[in-house]
C-alpha cells in the first residue's frame, strides 16, 4: 500500500498511542547536557535518564519521530552517504520505548503488527535477527509469530568488526545499552547482497528497517556493563529506509520526501554552472543529504567553526560544496538549497523557516569558495603525482591547515580515485599542531571521522547469556 513518509510517521505514531504510548516530540539534533554525545544519534537519547532510572516521568511508554544525526562518534555515517542506499547523515527514526514498563512480549509482536498490518508488508519478505543466545526473542519470533527457523538469525558481537551485523546496541561508549532484535526486509534477487550474518551482507537487497533494543546495561567509562534497575524497550526504525520500502523504489533518495530535493540540487548546482548533471547521481544525493544535516544542525544552534560539533557541521557543509564543485558549480549553490528543503519539511520541523539557516551556509560557502579552487588543484597535482597509490600525509594535512580542506574531505576525493592516504604522516602532523595548540578535541574528531574503526571497539564484555528473562554480561576476566 503507498504511503508518503508523511502518512508513515503519522501511521507510526498513532499506532504506538494506541497502544498506550504518549506522543514525545522529537528533541533537538544538539543534545540537552550530554557531553557524551556530538549529535543526537537515535530516539532513545532524549530518554537517556529515564532508562538510567534517575529520571521519572508522568509516562512510561513514549513514542517519537525523531531527528538524528550521524557523522561523528560511534553511529558515524558520513563516510556512507553517497556510496549506498540506505544512508544519510540525517535521518528521521521513528521510535517507541518503555521505561521499565513492557519487554519483548510486546515489544516484538507489535512491531510485527506495525509492519504486517499497518503498512501492509508481505510476511514472507521479513528476516530477524536475536543476539545470538537470547533464546526467549528467538521463541517469541519463531513460535508465537510463526517466523521459520530459515528467516531467523542469531548473531554476535561483530566477530572482531567482520561483518557490519552487531545485534548489542550502544548509543555510545558509555551509557544504556543491550542486546537487540532486528528486522530485514529482502528486495529480492535482483538486488545484490546476502542476507544479516552472510558473508555479503553488505548490500542492499536484506535491509535493515527496525532495530529492537533490550536495554538492561549502563556501560560505565571503564567498560564495565551495570544492570539497570528494570528492563527496558527502545526501538528505532529508519523513516527514510521504511519509506523506500513502502513506496517500492531502489533507494533512499528516491522517496517522495527527496524527490524534490533532488530536482532542487540538481537545479542549483547547473544554475552556478554544472551542466548536464546525470539525475541521481551519487554527489546530488551527498548534496541533498548534506543540506538536510547542515540546515538542521543550524536550526538547533551550532554555527559551522573549528571544533566539536562545529566542526563536524564545517565538515559536513564543505564536503557538500565541494560535491557541488565536482559537478561544475563555480558559485555559491549551497544555501539556495534550504527553501526547498522547507519547503518539503517546514510544516513538520517549523524551525527551518529560520532566516539565518541560509545566511550561515552562505558566508560558509563564500568563505571556502575562496580556496577550494586552489586547494582542489594542490590535491589533484599531488594524486598525479603519486606512484605507488598512497597520497602524502603531508598534503592532507597542508590542505587542512592552509586551504581549510578537512581531512575527511580529502580522504573522500582520494576514495574516488582510488587513492589511499598515508595516515601516519598526518597523524604525525595533527600530533605537532596539538601540541602547539590546545585544540585536544579539534584533534580527536578530526583523527575519529578519518579512522573510525579500533578507537570504537567494543571490548567490555566477552559474551552475555540469557538465563530465563535475564541477560548475564560475562566479562574477559569471566566475571
Ligand atoms: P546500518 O547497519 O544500516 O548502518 P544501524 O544498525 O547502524 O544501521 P541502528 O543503530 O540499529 O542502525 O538504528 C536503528 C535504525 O535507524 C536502523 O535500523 C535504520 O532503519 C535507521 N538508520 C540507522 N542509521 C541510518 C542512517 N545513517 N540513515 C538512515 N537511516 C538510518
Ligand atoms: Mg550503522
Ligand atoms: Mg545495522
Ligand atoms: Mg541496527
Amino acid at each position: 500500500k503507498y504511503m508518503t513518509a508523511s502518512e508513515i510517521r503519522n501511521a507510526y505514531l498513532q499506532f504506538f498511542q494506541s497502544k498506550g504510548h504518549t506522543i514525545v516530540p522529537s528533541s533537538p539534533v544538539v543534545p540537552e547536557d550530554d557531553p557524551t554525545l556530538l549529535f543526537t544519534n537515535a530516539g532513545m537519547n532524549q530518554f537517556k535518564n529515564c532508562y538510567l532510572g534517575i529520571e521519572k516521568r508522568e509516562y512510561t511508554r513514549a513514542t517519537t519521530s525523531q531527528k538524528c544525526i550521524r557523522a561523528g562518534g560511534k553511529h558515524n555515517d558520513l563516510d556512507n552517504v553517497g556510496y549506498t542506499a540506505r544512508h544519510h547523515t540525517f535521518f528521521e527514526m521513528l521510535g517507541n520505548f518503555s521505561f521499565g514498563d513492557y519487554f519483548k512480549q510486546d515489544a516484538i509482536p507489535w512491531a510485527w503488527e506495525f509492519l504486517t498490518k499497518v503498512l501492509e508488508l508481505p510476511e514472507d519478505r521479513l528476516w530477524v535477527t536475536v543476539y545470538v543466545d537470547d533464546d526467549e526473542a528467538y521463541d517469541i519470533w519463531n513460535k508465537e509469530i510463526g517466523i521459520p527457523a530459515e528467516r531467523i538469525v542469531r548473531i554476535g558481537d561483530n566477530k572482531g568488526g567482520k561483518y557490519m551485523s552487531d545485534n548489542f546496541w550502544m548509543m555510545g561508549d558509555t551509557g544504556p545499552c543491550g542486546p537487540c532484535s532486528e528486522i530485514f526486509f529482502d528486495r529480492g534477487p535482483s538486488v545484490q547482497g546476502g542476507p544479516p550474518g552472510s558473508k555479503d551482507e553488505d548490500g542492499d537487497r536484506y535491509l535493515e528497517i527496525w532495530n529492537l533494543v533490550f536495554t538492561q546495561f549502563n556501560r560505565d567509562a571503564s567498560g564495565k556493563m551495570n544492570r539497570l534497575p528494570h528492563p527496558n524497550i527502545d526501538t528505532g526504525m529508519g523513516l527514510e529506509r521504511i519509506a523506500s520500502v513502502i513506496q517500492n523504489v531502489p533507494t533512499n533518495y528516491d522517496i517522495d520526501l527527496f524527490r524534490n530535493l533532488m530536482a532542487a540540487a540538481k537545479a542549483a548546482v547547473e544554475k552556478a554552472g554544472a551542466t548536464d548533471v546525470e539525475p541521481g547521481t551519487p554527489s546530488l544525493k551527498v548534496i541533498a543529504d548534506h543540506i538536510r544535516a547542515c540546515s538542521f544542525a543550524i536550526a538547533d544552534g551550532v554555527l559551522p567553526g573549528n571544533e566539536g560539533r562545529a566542526y563536524v557541521l564545517r565538515r559536513i557543509c564543505r564536503r557538500a560544496i565541494r560535491h557541488g564543485y565536482k559537478l561544475g558549480a563555480r558559485a555559491p549553490f549551497f544555501y539556495t538549497l534550504v527553501e526547498p528543503l522547507a519547503r518539503e519539511m517546514g510544516d513538520v520541523y517549523p524551525e527551518l523557516n529560520k532566516p539565518n539557516i541560509a545566511q550561515v551556509i552562505k558566508a560558509e560557502e563564500e568563505r571556502f569558495f575562496l580556496t577550494l579552487a586552489n586547494g582542489m588543484e594542490i590535491l589533484e597535482d599531488a594524486i598525479a603525482k603519486t606512484t605507488n597509490g598512497v597520497l602524502d600525509g603531508n598534503v592532507v594535512f597542508k590542505l587542512h591547515d592552509t586551504f581549510g580542506f578537512p581531512a575527511d574531505l580529502t580522504a573522500d576525493v582520494c576514495r574516488e580515485k582510488g587513492i589511499k592516504v598515508d595516515t601516519d604522516a598526518f597523524d604525525r602532523s595533527m600530533e605537532e599542531q596539538r601540541a602547539k595548540a590546545r585544540a585536544a578535541g579539534k584533534f580527536k574528531i578530526a583523527a575519529g571521522l578519518v579512522y573510525n574503526g579500533p578507537t570504537n571497539e567494543f571490548r567490555g564484555y566477552q559474551e552475555l547469556r540469557t538465563e530465563g528473562c535475564r541477560v548475564l554480561a560475562i566479562y574477559k576476566d569471566g566475571t
